[in-house]
């Protein structure tokens, strides 16, 4: 018994685990643990009671470690979430209030809740189950029992590529370890998350209580058992009312397969849910009419809406952890003759800040970005219709440039991502618009600053000036193309001679769809092809397109997420000079394409040559006969 916990210990590699052997680590952690999230507190407290630690024992530990400043401080300086100078002050409130470091340093602002059980749910190795915004995957529960959830207390939550996620009260029990390893499917890596065994018990009786999958419920719907009305549930009925299931069911379906979008458009006689994938609208359920007055009920009351009011439209939110992930949803709800139409919209944090390469910016012009960030003050304005990924490429680019060094505040409308370290403002209209929030901004001591859109003659007044007052901003305008962002501030009446050096580069992005790399199929391209590519006919390369028939890497649709396609344009003396005496936005681009300008469509060339995309996927975003 002694060895086989020790293995097991040992595999789990985590600081939890060092309490064994380096007792003074932990023993910090935990106690902190216990204060800051009693959920996980709890449940760690039962692990240190596994390990033969005491409560009596962390309080004397902590104390003695008192003097040299904490591991737990001292990790959190080396990631870079707080400063030394942060730790010192918190440390020194500690000897004060005598309260937990983790709690000190959100009373004092220093983290969010949120940073600092990410923290803790990484050191400690496990992440943290919590039932009550966590929705537990059908295919998941399906592959264990109830007699044995029950008997070995373990929850199948989540199944994902090779890894099944199971909540556990002891994440460290042996015997239930090595059940379900005989019980799951071989392949499957099981994950634990952690919780109390009062919740843990109470959300196996709920998962297995009902059918969680959405045909399972949908069934349930179809049976027509009397429900009791969806705007009346307190929350511990929530729970297990069919609607509730099914809302939650889809939500939890779209966000596993990456959808970016769910449409509920009320028809006739039946309720269609599209579901908006890589960019592309397509059908995912047809809905009974009959459900639509629960479904959409349920959903206001998630988003706070006004579920009495079916007349006006209504704007909402909500987030919830699907499969690990913290989602957040941004809702909307329109009337049309057939009832009320309603979109939510997925804003999932951990997906959107990825790195540039990433999401398809070339090397090239990776370094006109570093170029352009090197420059201490001047604008970098991102172009690009709705849902062309400019939020997501301007909020990578925040964060590569975060640092301790430098303060960055944004102005958003809304705040779609958080980022750590940022200082992000949400602008209202009516309460915070954008040209006041640059103001007292610029009393905030800023060094670089984000402002959601230019819309207006103010804001980019505003912009303006703070550019060239020694800040870098950053933001996004509504043009079509890089060059179309002089004309644009033209327009909202800037005078030539402000944006003549106060701008330091233009981005202009797409989104093309991705070739599936499980099923592309190589060809050589026809004349026709090798003329929009610019390359000669007898020693043309060969280039890829979709795939025929099945693929369970795309679903057989031949394309698999969306790359960027990209063009910058670097401001220097001549072409300021051209601003500056107010030519015509031909002379620009005239003279840029003399330097070297790369265009969207020449970036996105590269990309089909690259075997990234296909010229029909392109031709969807970039006008390929210019
Ligand atoms: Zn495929």
């Amino acid at each position: 018994m002694e060895d086989i916990e020790l293995t097991n210990i040992e595999e789990c590699n985590t600081d939890i685990v060092d309490i064994s052997v380096e007792k003074e680590v932990d023993v910090e952690i935990i106690d902190d643990v216990a204060v800051a999230e009693p959920n996980v507190g709890t449940a760690l407290q039962a692990f240190s009671h596994n390990l033969q630690i005491t409560d009596a024992d962390a309080e004397g530990q902590d104390s003695q470690g008192a003097g040299n400043k904490g591991r737990m401080g001292e990790r959190m300086v080396s990631m870079g979430l707080i400063t030394e100078d942060q730790l010192n002050v918190a440390l020194q409130e500690k000897k004060i209030s005598g309260k937990m470091l983790g709690e000190i340093l959100v009373d004092l602002g220093f983290i969010d809740e949120g940073v600092l059980s990410a923290f803790l749910a990484e050191t400690s190795g496990f992440g943290v189950f919590d039932p009550r915004n966590t929705i537990v995957d059908g295919e998941a529960l399906a592959l264990l029992k109830k007699a044995m959830a029950v008997q070995h207390q373990v929850l199948p939550i989540l199944l994902k590529d090779d890894e099944v996620h199971v909540a556990m009260s002891d994440p460290y029990d042996v015997v239930a370890l090595d059940t379900l390893r005989r019980y799951l499917p071989k392949n499957l890596q099981i994950k634990q998350m952690v919780t109390t065994s009062a919740i843990l018990a109470e959300a196996i009786d709920a998962a297995y209580g009902y059918a969680s999958s959405i045909k399972g419920i949908l069934d349930e719907l179809e049976e027509g058992k009397e429900q009791k009305d969806v705007a009346s549930l307190d929350e511990s009925e929530a729970f297990s009312h069919p609607i509730v299931r099914l809302v939650n069911a889809l939500v939890f379906d779209a966000v596993k397969l990456g959808v970016s979008d769910l449409h509920f458009e009320p028809e006739d006689n039946f309720v269609r849910l599209r579901y908006r994938l890589d960019g592309v609208l397509y059908t995912a359920q047809i809905l009974h009419k009959q459900h639509w007055n629960g479904i959409s009920q349920r959903i206001k009351i998630m988003s706070e809406m006004n579920i009495a009011d079916k007349l006006s439209p209504q704007d909402g939110r909500f987030s919830m952890n699907v499969g690990g992930r913290e989602a957040d949803f941004r809702v909307s709800s329109l009337p049309t003759v057939h009832g009320e139409n309603i979109v939510l919209r997925v804003l999932d944090k951990s997906s959107s800040i990825m790195p540039l390469s990433d999401l398809g910016f070339s090397e090239e012009n990776m370094a006109k970005i570093a170029s352009a960030n090197s420059k201490p003050e001047g604008i970098i304005i991102v172009t690009g219709p709705t849902g062309s990924g400019k939020t997501t490429s301007l909020y990578s680019m925040l964060n590569e440039i975060n640092d301790v060094e430098v303060n960055i505040q944004t102005l958003e409308d809304p705040v779609e991502y958080s980022l750590p370290m940022i200082r992000q403002t949400h602008v209202r209209e009516g309460v915070l618009e954008f040209a006041d929030g640059i103001k007292a901004l610029l009393r905030q001591d800023p060094d670089i600053i984000f402002i959601g859109e230019v819309r207006d003659k103010t804001t980019a007044e505003m912009a303006l000036k703070a550019a060239m007052t020694g800040h870098q901003v950053y933001t996004s305008l509504h043009t079509n193309d890089s060059f179309g962002a002089i004309p644009r501030l033209l327009d909202l009446g800037m005078k030539p001679g402000m944006l003549a050096g106060a701008i330091t580069a233009v981005f202009a992005q797409r989104l093309a769809r991705r070739l599936c790399s499980s099923c592309k199929v190589e060809h050589s391209p026809s004349a026709q092809e090798c003329k929009i590519l610019g390359i000669d006919v007898p020693n043309a390369p060969n280039i890829y397109k979709t795939g025929q028939g099945e693929c369970m890497a795309c679903g057989g649709c031949g394309y698999k997420g969306r790359v960027a396609v990209v063009e910058i344009l670097l401001f220097d003396e001549e072409l300021n000079e051209v601003i500056a005496r107010n030519e015509s936005k031909a002379e620009l681009k005239a003279l840029a394409l003399k330097k070297g300008f790369k265009s969207m469509k020449d970036d996105g060339i590269l990309k089909v040559l690259d075997g990234v995309t296909d010229l029909d996927a392109l031709a969807k975003v970039v006008d390929l006969r210019v």
